[in-house]
């Protein structure tokens, strides 16, 4: 039997395993993609993120991203633009991903992919037997301790309650023209339009990642067509339009997903077993662009290690966790609804206009506090 499990392979998983790992522990990391894939995420890494990278000895840095320090809102044919009370990195998630799994090598985690877990067996938690993980095309594993960080959607065997949102995400990347590309550089621009929101900004590729989400109802105007989407965008936010002329998509189809139960905080159950330590999407679910997703994810996974280390059980780290973003989440809920009813929008939109100061100060009430990042104690 192994000492520690980590379902998935994503910034939570791969970050809690390194730390673990670090500290000597037996770790092996299963993840179901063979090989660098790209994932639906506005790659916007925040200054806590890097923070918290910088913990388990990763520098972002050396990965080439695009600096960001200024925030864009744009609504129509209007926009605001105000500094960021912190600096954020525009990168990947395919570089930031695989560099982070290879730092988890590095630090002795035996990791397994391309095989996907099929079901999770926790009925004898509780007993010497531990975790029992089914995989695709791979014998069984068994673990005293099941770090759960797959991501979104559900794991087969472990459901997560949470409401899932009506909105459908997309991901793309642009190659802008000379004059937009540099127009964007240094800056995350959100675009607001009925029934959704956008967010573009530049990656260390030089692309512009283009990432929203959308009512169904817009689908469906547009027949479900991505094409027939993005025009209809541009018709609804012509500051949109204006960055995509003359731009070349790069990706043979956009990334989409759908059903993510944002606002999703997991309360800690008794009856859980005291081994089973939720981590990133799988404990907390924060509205895309209005918060700081990636950053909980690797709270999520320092803590948890943290907590494992000192002999705390997992029902002590989800009490701490929720006590850590519960806050952050309901703001960004808050401002996630604002985002896409058009009334709330409008008078959003006003108010940040005449005081600009507004989209800091939103920026910040959606971060991980700083204590709650730098005491990690049992
Ligand atoms: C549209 C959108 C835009 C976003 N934009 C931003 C942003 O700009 N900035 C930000 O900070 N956050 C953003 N987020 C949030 C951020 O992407 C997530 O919070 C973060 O990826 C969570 O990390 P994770 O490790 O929990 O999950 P993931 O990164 O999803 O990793 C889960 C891993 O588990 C693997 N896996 C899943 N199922 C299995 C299985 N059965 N067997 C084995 N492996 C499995 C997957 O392949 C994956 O590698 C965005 C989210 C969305 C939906």
């Amino acid at each position: 039997m192994n000492d520690i499990l980590i379902a998935g392979g994503g910034l939570a998983g791969a970050t809690a395993a390194t730390a673990l790992a670090q500290a000597g522990r037996e770790v092996t990391l299963i993840e179901r993609a063979a090989t660098p894939a790209h994932k639906i995420c506005g790659e916007f890494l925040s200054a806590e993120a890097q923070a918290s990278l910088s913990r388990i000895g990763f520098d972002c840095a050396r990965l080439g991203g695009q600096r960001i320090t200024h925030v864009r809102l744009s609504r129509g044919t209007r926009s605001i633009i105000a500094r960021l009370p912190f600096e954020g990195l525009g990168i990947t998630r395919k570089t930031l991903d695989e560099a982070l799994l290879q730092h988890a090598a590095q630090a002795g985690v035996n990791i397994l992919r391309g095989h996907a877990i099929r079901a999770i067996d926790f009925t004898t938690a509780n007993s010497k037997a531990g975790f029992r993980l089914e995989l695709d095309r791979a014998a069984p594993r068994a673990a005293a301790a099941l770090f759960l960080a797959t991501g979104k959607h559900d794991a087969r065997g472990i459901p997560r309650p949470g409401r899932p949102s009506r909105l459908v995400g997309f991901k793309t990347y642009f190659q802008l023209s000379p004059a937009q590309h540099q127009a964007l550089a240094g800056q995350v621009e959100i675009f607001m339009f009925p029934g959704g929101y956008a967010g573009m900004q530049l990656v260390e590729t030089g692309e512009a990642n283009l990432c929203f989400l959308a009512e169904p109802a817009l689908l469906a105007r547009a027949a479900g067509k991505f094409p027939a989407l993005l025009d209809l965008l541009c018709a609804l936010c012509p500051q949109l339009g204006q960055r995509l002329a003359g731009a070349v998509a790069t990706l043979p189809a956009p990334l989409t997903i759908a059903r993510v139960p944002y606002g999703f905080v997991y309360r800690p159950d008794r009856r859980a077993p005291p081994g089973l330590f939720r981590l990133g999407d799988q404990s907390a679910v924060i509205p895309s662009f209005t918060g700081d997703g990636m950053a909980i994810a690797l709270h999520s996974a320092g803590l948890a290690a943290d907590f494992h280390l000192h002999g705390a059980t997992s029902h002590a780290y989800h009490h701490r966790l929720a006590r850590d973003v519960r806050f952050q989440i309901h703001r960004a809920g808050a401002l996630y609804t604002a985002a896409r009813l058009p009334p709330l929008a409008a008078c959003f939109f006003a108010a940040a206009r005449l005081i600009p100061q507004i989209l800091p100060l939103c920026a910040s009430l959606t971060r991980v506090p700083t204590a709650a990042r730098l005491e990690f104690s049992t």
